[in-house]
């Protein structure tokens, strides 16, 4: 072809595309947030779970379940995409009551001895419940083993968290799922072992533009977030894939080296295959 057909070529592409600027770039992703829990084993067999995740483009993700055996399932598969989070839930009756139960701390203790985790999570807990032994003996066992905590807490409790246990790193869930941005980058200033992962953050990009309050914080503290989609009930396996088109169309409005490095960069630094 001569110079002149490449350049009518490449004409007629940027035509037919648009400005590709304006396109929706497709980043890999490494999700923060997936649960694989008995009622999706049934409905999703590991390998169509692996399948979902691999065709919304998610190279690797965070997965915790109750119980723990699905979360193994996953990771036997695909012990390179899979990045194990051990639940201290050993059924869903143990979300509510897991910091009180001396039980709950010997049942992590033991699964750890596995040696493929790589975070304690994600759990819920309450401000009054920082202190708990339990809590306090699950923060031990982190910061021995260089775990993270994926905690699903609201803001007054991550920063409590964070002042009494301050060996430990947290990935903070859903940016405490009501935080506004202020509070959320108030906290990344002032704690260096924060993470924060944006699954069902709606609020990020309502209407699909990222909100200028979020988009300050992401440029702010670009080594610091996370996506992430949380499969909390099976049916939510069905929308990982529009899920993540609605991550990569407000990825798209951030310069590429920010939206690589929330996409993926951060957490295959942070978890690097083993
Ligand atoms: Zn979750």
């Amino acid at each position: 072809m001569t110079a002149r057909g490449s350049l009518v070529s490449l004409a007629a592409v940027l035509l037919l595309v648009g400005d590709p600027r304006l396109a929706a770039a497709q980043y890999p992703i490494f999700d923060a947030h997936i649960h694989y829990s008995r009622p999706d084993w049934d409905a999703y067999p590991p390998e169509r779970a692996l399948a979902i995740l691999a065709q919304a483009g998610v190279r690797r993700a965070i997965v915790s379940s109750t119980p723990d055996d699905g979360t193994l399932r996953l990771y036997e598969r695909a012990p390179s995409v899979i990045v194990p989070f051990l639940r201290p839930y050993r059924t869903r009756d143990d979300m509510g009551s897991w910091h009180e139960d001396t039980g709950v701390a010997a049942y992590v203790e033991d699964r750890l001895k596995r040696g493929v985790y790589r975070g304690i999570g994600e759990f819920h807990l309450d401000a009054t419940a920082v202190d708990a032994p339990v809590v306090r003996r699950i923060a031990e066992l982190a910061a021995e083993r260089d775990l993270f905590l994926h905690a699903h807490v609201d803001a007054e409790t991550i920063e409590k968290l964070l002042g009494r246990y301050p060996k430990v790193r947290f990935l903070w869930a859903h940016a405490g799922m009501s935080a506004d941005a202020e509070t959320v980058g108030r906290l990344l200033d002032r704690f260096p072992k924060l993470w924060v992962e944006l699954a069902l953050r709606g609020d990020v990009a309502p209407g699909g533009r990222i909100h200028p309050e979020w988009r300050a914080r992401l440029l702010r503290h670009p080594d610091r977030f996370m996506v992430g989609t949380d499969t909390w009930v099976t049916s939510r396996w069905e929308i990982v894939g529009s899920s993540m088109r609605d991550v990569q169309q407000w990825l798209s409005e951030l310069p590429v080296e920010v939206a690589e490095q929330i996409a993926r960069k951060n957490g295959a630094r942070l978890f690097p295959v083993p």
